[in-house]
C-alpha cells in the first residue's frame, strides 16, 4: 500500500471495502479468535511528567499505590483460576532497585504457580538493558512501549523539555537485543496531529517490523497539561480513526498482534467489539484489585467495570504469541 493509498484510507475514502479487505487478512493470517492477557496495573507511582497522561508526577490530585507482592499474586492466581493465558504487568515509570525487584518476584511467583504456562507481557516504560535482559530471564517474553507518536516534532509537544523520541526508540531496540517480542503503538487525535502524521504512525511501525501493536484515541485528562490544547479531531472521530489505523496496519502487517484498547472502549462501549470485528486480535481485560483501580486514571472517564467475555470468541488457556515474530526467529 503505497503512503496516499494509507491517507486516503484514513479519511475515509471506503470503511466497508478496507474492514472487509482487513477481517478477510485477518482470517487468511491469525483466525478469528481472541487472544486475553489480563492486565494488572501494578503502581500508579511515576518519575515521568508526560504532558497528556493523568498519572504524570506532577499531578497531585492522584492517590499513589503500590499493589503488594500478595495484591499481585491473587491477581495473577485469577488470571490463571480464569484460564486467561497471559498476563501484562503495567505501571508509572520506575527505575529504582524495589520496583525492579518486585517485578522481578512477580514473574517468579507467575511462572512457578502456572508450571510455566502463563505468558507474560510487561509495559513498564525506558529501562537499562539490563533491567531489560533481568525480567526475561524471569520469564517475561513480550513488552509493550509505544513510541506515542513517530514524529519526534509531536512527541517533543507532547513531552517536557528533554525528553527524547530518540531516547525512547534505542529503549525500543534495547527490547529487541533482550529478545523481547516488541510490541509499540501510538495515540490517536493528539492535538498538533494531522491524517498525514497518522499515515506515517502506520508506515513507522512497518519499517520497525514490530510484533505487537497496541494504538488507542488520545482522550484528554483534565488535570494534565496537554488538555488545555485542542485536537482537530472530536471523541467520535478519533474513534473511526482507530477504526481505521487498525484495519490498516493489519493489512500492511498481516501476522502480528494488535490490541483493541480500553481507551476505544472508553469512547465507545462497543469500541472492544469493533475493534477486534476490523482487525485487532487481542483484549487486555482489567484484573487489577479493585482498591486499585480507579486510581489507575490516564484519562479521562477510565472505565472500571469488568468486561463480559461471553460475546467474544476466546482462546482460553493460549498464549497467542505474536506469529510474525516466531516467522522471524526461524
Ligand atoms: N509507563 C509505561 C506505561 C504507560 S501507560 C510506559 O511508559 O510505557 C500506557 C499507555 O497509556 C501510554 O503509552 C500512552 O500511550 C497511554 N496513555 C497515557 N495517557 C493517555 C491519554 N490521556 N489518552 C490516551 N492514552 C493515554
Amino acid at each position: 500500500m503505497t503512503k496516499q493509498e494509507v491517507v486516503d484510507h484514513l479519511y475515509g475514502l471506503d470503511d466497508e471495502l478496507l474492514f472487509a479487505k482487513s477481517e478477510q487478512v485477518k482470517s487468511l493470517n491469525i483466525g478469528s479468535k481472541v487472544y486475553l492477557r489480563g492486565l494488572i496495573e501494578i503502581s500508579n507511582i511515576c518519575i515521568k511528567d508526560c504532558l497528556y497522561c493523568g498519572i504524570r508526577k506532577s499531578n497531585s490530585n492522584v492517590d499513589r499505590y503500590q499493589l503488594t507482592f500478595k495484591e499481585v499474586c491473587q491477581s495473577i492466581d485469577f488470571a490463571i483460576g480464569k484460564n486467561f493465558g497471559s498476563v501484562v504487568i503495567q505501571a508509572g515509570e520506575r527505575s529504582d532497585e524495589a520496583f525492579i525487584l518486585l517485578i522481578k518476584r512477580c514473574l517468579k511467583y507467575a511462572k512457578e504457580k502456572s508450571e510455566g504456562r502463563m505468558g507474560i507481557t510487561l509495559s513498564l516504560g525506558e529501562q537499562e538493558q539490563s533491567v531489560y535482559d533481568l525480567w526475561k530471564n524471569e520469564g517475561a517474553h513480550r513488552y509493550l512501549l509505544r513510541i506515542e507518536s513517530s514524529s519526534n516534532e509531536i512527541y517533543n509537544k507532547i513531552h517536557p523539555e528533554g525528553y527524547s523520541w530518540n531516547a525512547r526508540l534505542e529503549a525500543i531496540e534495547r527490547l529487541r537485543k533482550a529478545g523481547y517480542q516488541v510490541g509499540t503503538g501510538v495515540m490517536i487525535g493528539l492535538p498538533f496531529q494531522t491524517i498525514d502524521d497518522l499515515a506515517d504512525d502506520l508506515l513507522f511501525m512497518q519499517r520497525l517490523d514490530i510484533d505487537m501493536c497496541g494504538m488507542g484515541p488520545y482522550i484528554e485528562h483534565f488535570d494534565t497539561p496537554l488538555s488545555k490544547f485542542e485536537s482537530q479531531f472530536t471523541h467520535k472521530e478519533r474513534v473511526a480513526l482507530t477504526l481505521r489505523m487498525i484495519a490498516l496496519l493489519r493489512i500492511l502487517m498481516p501476522k502480528i498482534n494488535i490490541a483493541s484498547t480500553t481507551a476505544l472502549q472508553t469512547l465507545d462501549n462497543q469500541g472492544f467489539k469493533k475493534g477486534l470485528t476490523v482487525g485487532a486480535n487481542i483484549m487486555m481485560p482489567n484484573i487489577t484489585p479493585d482498591v486499585a483501580r480507579k486510581n489507575y486514571n490516564l484519562y479521562q472517564n477510565k472505565p472500571y467495570s469488568t468486561i463480559d467475555l461471553s460475546q467474544f470468541d476466546v482462546a482460553y488457556g493460549e498464549w497467542g504469541d505474536s506469529i510474525h515474530y516466531s516467522l522471524k526467529s526461524f
